[in-house]
């Protein structure tokens, strides 16, 4: 079979440009996967108890984009939070309710002093701000600074510790960022419109966005058995292959790592089933003060599920990835000594011409699931333009 593609990776980056490529653009797509399953870090499944579980790590659909939330409304129904995905911190023996928010101020300071927090947050930030912590620490007013030390030695640090092996200080601001002090009463960890995940499962989703006259899926293929990349040229099973090449797995890889290896962290995932209704009455807890893990998922009551028997959950063990077999490289390290050698990497491709460089892992990014579609429908098009 001739192709006009080929697409390295069935995540959600992959899955939506193959499916683009094929179905606007009318071209023949051969879809390459590594893993024996489709959907990436996405992918759900079942355990051995029935429940359905999400391999890599709690996956929670959001969303402000119509264009990304309608295309993959093509491929499924949605169960969607009613109240938003909720998640509580435990911090010694009470759970708070996580970003910080004034529902969590009213929970630790007297209702008096509280009040006055209060309106001091809402004078500086405005009701309805979100400020990322390590903005709030700058702040040279005395309450404010003690509100700001509260939240960062309770909520940040050892949880980032945990995470990434580092302090909130060491890190990208973009991290921490991405879970501001809330100056509302919003007890929702997004903010976005739509919060939910697809009613039958991810997979399912990817199934039929995959189902394609035009889409030849292949599992259990490492595309650098089928691929050999020149300066210039890209050869498919030893035969140059002059169509597009969009690439979604880590950019190091591709080169054996020449230039050394791109830092990332990896996750140790441990589930357990329990013949128990109920573990944690919430789908995610945070443990920002304890333990080696960083949170707990309880999956019943991230997907909605009502017909299974017990419960499952799973705790995080973050560590640092070393590229060993089985490993998985799940975050970048976003810092400029990493991004220069990403920069390396990614000068080796510019002159391969219909090669395109699209993910989390091979744009060297911390990209959500909607933002991964979006810039995969755009990459389609762009190619479509071509
Ligand atoms: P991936 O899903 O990593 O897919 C890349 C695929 O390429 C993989 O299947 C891999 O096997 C394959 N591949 C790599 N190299 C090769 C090769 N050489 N040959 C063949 N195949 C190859 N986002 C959200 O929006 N909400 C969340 O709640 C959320 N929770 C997350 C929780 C965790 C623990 C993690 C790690 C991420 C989370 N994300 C979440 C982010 C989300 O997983 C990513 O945005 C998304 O999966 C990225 O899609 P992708 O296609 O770029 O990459
Ligand atoms: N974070 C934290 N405590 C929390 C939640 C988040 O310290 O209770 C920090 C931590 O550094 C984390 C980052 O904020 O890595 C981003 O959190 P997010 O929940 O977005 O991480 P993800 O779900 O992508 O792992």
């Amino acid at each position: 079979m001739n192709y006009d593609s080929i697409v390295i990776g069935a995540g959600i980056a992959g899955s939506v440009v193959a499916r683009q490529l094929a179905e606007v653009a009318g071209k023949r797509v051969l879809l390459l996967e590594a893993r024996d399953h489709i959907g990436g870090n996405c992918y759900d499944e079942p355990d051995a108890a029935g429940v359905l579980i999400h391999t890599y790590g709690p996956h929670i659909f959001h969303t402000n984009d119509e264009g990304v939330y309608e295309y993959l409304s093509r491929f499924c129904d949605w169960y969607m939070y009613p109240r938003g995905h909720q998640v509580v911190a435990r911090v010694n023996d009470i759970l708070l309710p996580i970003p910080f928010n004034l529902n969590t101020l009213h929970m630790i300071y007297d209702e008096l002093h509280a009040q006055e927090l209060e309106k001091k947050l809402v004078e500086a930030y405005g009701m309805g701000a979100r400020v990322p912590i390590m903005e709030l620490k700058k702040n040279p007013d005395e309450d404010i600074a003690a509100i700001a030390t509260f939240v960062y030695e309770n909520v940040f640090l050892r949880y980032t510790m945990k995470q990434w092996g580092q302090t909130p200080d060491e890190i990208s601001p973009e991290v921490t960022g991405r879970v501001p002090v809330l100056i509302s009463y919003d007890n929702r960890y997004f903010q976005d419109q739509y919060q939910g995940v697809p009613t039958n499962g991810f997979t399912s989703m990817f199934e039929r966005m995959l189902d394609h006259e035009n889409i030849a899926v292949e599992l259990n293929t490492n595309a650098k058995n089928r691929l050999r990349f020149g300066e210039t040229e890209i050869f498919l099973d030893g035969e140059e292959f002059n169509g597009d090449v969009i690439y979604t797995g880590a950019l190091d890889e591709l080169f054996d790592c020449r230039f050394g290896r791109l830092p990332y962290r990896s996750l140790r995932f441990a589930f357990e089933h329990l013949n128990q209704n109920d573990f944690q009455g919430h789908s995610v807890v945070n443990y920002t003060v304890s333990e080696d893990f960083t949170r707990i998922t309880e999956f019943k009551y991230l997907t909605g599920q009502t017909d299974c028997d017990g419960t499952t959950i799973v705790r995080e063990y973050p560590f640092a990835y070393s590229g060993k077999e089985g490993e998985i490289p799940y975050y970048a390290i976003l810092n400029s000594e990493n991004e220069a050698l990403y920069e390396k990497y990614r000068a080796l491709t510019v002159n391969l011409p219909k090669f395109y460089l699209l993910g989390r892992l091979a744009e060297y990014k911390y990209y959500n699931m909607d933002v991964m579609a979006r810039r995969a429908l755009d990459l389609a098009n762009r190619i479509m333009e071509k």
